[in-house]
């Protein structure tokens, strides 16, 4: 047994589908990563957005990690249920002038200059007192400075959020938290320390990170693995019909996930009893090795 480390990793899925390869390279990297540091890694269900969300798909999740070997720390955390921590945060930024309320329907901000994240927020609705009734959204104050990090695999990353994205929604209008506050809120709740996850997030790290000097939580470390692509270079998703992971037989699966995040998994380790796949991509495991890429085949 390893150390003890301090180091905590999750996956969190949203339960929009089921899982797919691409899906699957985060799940690796992030176990991986956790695992041969002798961290604990942690499965939470971001099922925040029942709108978005497909019925039967969270538990169809679960199954399917539990099917290919994943053994997580502790229970499936449910986003859901954390509704609390999600409004206590949204309290304290309102309560410190750092939120506001936000009226802007879609076609108020029809006007607005658009940027790589989308329309920039004009900032309308700063100052303005709390709207008597009716649906509001809160945007979070952003200012001047740049927000930089280091990615462990992408490098030097930096965002300038006033010019990039404007003050940004944390609490929709409809009701429901916004995801990059209840994924800041959620990895500090679970003293995640670093998170791997798919470079298509790499553009919404900044944001987090504001929310988490806003808020006084520590930073955890980032690593943005390349993501899974068609032929075509498009990225595996529900959009483009990604099939789901095959239940059974999961060997030829992982190991094709560890030769493409660049691992070199022997010949004859598919077919290896699962526990022995396992074991092997835990003491080879080198997320270096895809540093600097953003795509990896997909199919
Ligand atoms: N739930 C997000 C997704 O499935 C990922 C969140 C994260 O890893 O930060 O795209
Ligand atoms: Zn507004």
């Amino acid at each position: 047994m390893a150390e003890p480390s301090g180091y905590t990793g999750r996956f969190a899925p949203s339960p929009t589908g089921p899982l797919h390869f691409g899906s699957l390279l985060a799940a690796v990297a992030s176990y991986l990563e956790a695992r041969s540091r002798g961290g604990r890694w942690l499965l939470r269900i971001e099922n925040i957005d029942p709108p978005r969300e497909q019925a039967g798909a969270a538990d169809a999740i679960v199954r399917a990690l539990g099917a290919y070997g994943f053994d997580w720390d502790g229970p499936t955390d449910w986003q859901r249920d954390a509704g609390d921590a999600h409004r206590d945060a949204l309290r304290v930024l309102l309560s410190r002038d750092l939120a506001y309320y936000c009226t802007c329907s879609r076609s108020d901000l029809s006007d607005a200059e658009t940027g790589p994240l989308g329309a920039i927020y004009p900032g309308t609705c700063r100052g303005r007192p709390r709207p008597q009734g009716g649906d509001a959204a809160v945007r979070v104050l952003t200012d001047e400075s740049l927000v930089e990090f280091d990615d462990r695999l992408q490098g030097r990353q930096s965002q300038h959020l006033a010019a990039e994205s404007g003050d940004f929604v944390i609490w929709r209008r409809d009701g429901l938290v916004a995801y990059h506050l209840a994924v800041v809120v959620d990895d500090h709740r679970q003293g995640v320390t670093d998170i791997v996850r798919g470079i298509d997030l790499l553009d919404s790290t900044p944001r987090q990170i504001w929310l988490q000097r806003l808020l006084g939580y520590p930073t955890p470390g980032y690593a943005h693995i390349p993501v899974a692509v068609w032929d075509d270079g498009n990225k595996l998703s529900k959009a483009t019909h990604a099939p789901s992971l095959p239940a059974s037989s999961p060997g030829p699966t992982l190991a094709r996930a560890l030769a493409v995040l660049g691992q070199s998994p022997p010949d004859g380790l598919a077919r290896k009893a699962l526990p022995d796949v396992w074991d092997w991509a835990i003491a080879n495991w080198d997320l270096s090795r895809v540093r600097g890429r953003t795509s990896v085949p997909g199919s």
